[in-house]
């Protein structure tokens, strides 16, 4: 059985806590019981962690390929070792299920795989010129990442942020969330027992704006890499204009799904509706607001609510659970405003609306229709378990609606048209678009989003470039 882990910041290798330092109470979601304290980073640990990271990148913008490989591949079978205790501390920590915490850790063994055999495929150019001179442009590491992850999921965030720096050539100083530390510091270990050299990747947890400002202010880091809301997106985005630093923002979204009558409604509605309560809906690609062909709504949003209410929720250590709680109190409080909001204003619920029992985070997967467009709900995203349905007439005005928002992470289209396939690929701003799918990410390929979603892209080659600057040499 696994035991929840003591808490400690890693810096220089060095396991940390303790000292008369503040502490954070992390939380069990399902239970709503204390499960660990976490050292929190002072003034003198940042500096400590900053100065470490400088001398991580001189020794780590010097290893080879192969170097960078074994590390990676080697943190990728710890992990597979470790999935179980891993999946745990995970579900634990943030309360979404086993099932769905053990393919988190498939997805940072995918992705770690995948970088240890991109390292050798960091390509420059020769260029023409005339003889006597040579030209050339390489792609060198960019410096240390300041990288801040998010609870939603809480080992494939830290895997994304520490696996492509490594790849690079950087070296990292990861915080991640505060209320699911503990999955985090179990990637890193991963790493670090796979031979990582201890200067270069550390995790500090703290008060993160205070965290963020001490560390976006330092000229030793060369990076922001954020994933989290769009309103805490712009304000770092701000913060690193200051030392020009280079920025991957992984933002807020959403989720677009256009359903048209000529798709195989049951197929749509057996895809979608779980998609929809993974993770209690707290997935930034989650899909959100359904714009649904007229002439199959009442058959789409009935199929949709019989589905929803059969949703087992429960604890996620649980057999049988197949959603487990919110991750924090926040999320429920939202919950409650939203969609008290939304029925306001006349839109209509068809189930949940309600929280799930006395103890923990709960929330009942939630169906609402007809709802108008000035509800709150229709343009701040939910990031929960809520499905909002509503009906359009023809294919311009769910084009209008999928596009009607700052937004442009993930979208959705369901249909059985070739033509209209290919007229939605082009017209629907987002940064990943699932035709007939919800499968829209992979190892290999790039996960980001465009408009205030956010920019430069995670995963894929993108991912590994976005950790590398270019450099020109002209040589006479
Ligand atoms: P939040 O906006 O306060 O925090 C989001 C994340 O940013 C957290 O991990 C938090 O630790 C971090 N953060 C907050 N302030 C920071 C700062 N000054 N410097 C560095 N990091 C900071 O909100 P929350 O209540 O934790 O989450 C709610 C909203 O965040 C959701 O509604 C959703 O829009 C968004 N969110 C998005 C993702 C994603 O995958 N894109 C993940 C988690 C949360």
């Amino acid at each position: 059985m696994t035991q929840y882990p003591s808490l400690h910041m890693i810096i220089d290798g060095q396991q940390i806590a303790g000292g008369g330092r503040r502490t954070h109470a992390v939380v069990n979601p399902a239970t709503g019981e204390t499960i660990g304290e976490l050292p929190l980073a002072d003034a003198a640990d940042l500096d400590r962690a900053l100065e470490v990271a400088a001398e991580g990148f001189r020794i780590w913008r010097n290893s080879t390929p192969q170097q960078r490989a074994a590390v990676l591949q080697g943190a990728a079978r710890l992990m597979v070792e470790r999935q179980e205790d891993l999946a745990r501390i995970a579900t634990m920590e943030e309360g979404k299920t086993l099932a769905e915490a053990r393919i988190e850790v498939m997805m940072n063994v995918g992705l770690f795989n995948f970088y240890a055999g991109e390292v050798f495929r960091i390509y420059g150019r020769t260029l023409v010129r005339p003889a006597g001179m040579r030209s050339t442009v390489t792609h060198e590491p960019v410096g240390p990442v300041a990288a801040f992850a998010p609870w939603n999921f809480p080992l494939g965030n830290p895997g994304r942020k520490l696996g492509a720096p490594i790849a690079a050539g950087c070296s990292v100083i990861l915080k991640a969330a505060e209320e699911t530390p503990a999955s985090a510091l179990g990637v890193l270990q991963c790493l670090l027992d796979a031979g990582l050299p201890a200067q270069v990747a550390q995790a500090v947890f703290g008060v993160p704006d205070e965290v963020s400002r001490h560390l976006l202010g330092s000229p030793i880091i060369r990076k922001l890499s954020f994933t989290g809301s769009t309103v805490i997106g712009k304000h770092l985005a701000r913060l690193a204009t200051d030392n020009m630093l280079r920025t991957t923002m992984e933002l807020g979204g959403h989720g677009p799904v256009l359903v048209f009558a000529d798709a195989d409604i049951d197929r749509v509605l057996d895809t979608v509706v779980p998609h929809k309560f993974r993770n209690a809906g707290q997935v930034c690609v989650s899909p959100t607001r359904f714009i649904v062909e007229e002439g199959v709504f009442d058959r789409f949003r009935d199929g949709f609510v019989e589905r929803a209410k059969a949703i087992k929720v429960g604890n996620g250590l649980e057999e049988g659970s197949q959603m487990g709680p919110m991750a924090n109190p926040r999320r429920p409080e939202a919950m409650d405003h939203l969609i008290g909001d939304a029925t306001a204003r006349g839109a209509k619920l068809h189930t949940g609306g309600q929280r799930v029992g006395n103890a923990g985070y709960f929330y009942a997967p939630t169906v609402l229709s007809e709802i108008p467009l000035d509800a709150l709900i229709m343009n701040e995203e939910p990031f929960g378990p809520v499905a909002l349905l509503n009906a359009y007439s023809g294919e311009d005005a769910m084009i209008a609606e999928a596009n009607r928002l700052p937004y442009g992470l993930a979208a959705y289209a369901w249909t059985d048209s070739a033509a209209r396939q290919k007229r939605l690929a082009r017209e629907i701003e987002t940064g990943m678009l699932g035709l007939n799918t919800t499968m829209i990410g992979g190892s290999d390929s790039p996960f980001g989003g465009v408009k205030w979603s956010g920019h430069g892209a995670e995963d894929g080659p993108e991912g590994l470039m976005a950790c590398l600057v270019t450099k020109a040499v002209h040589e006479g």
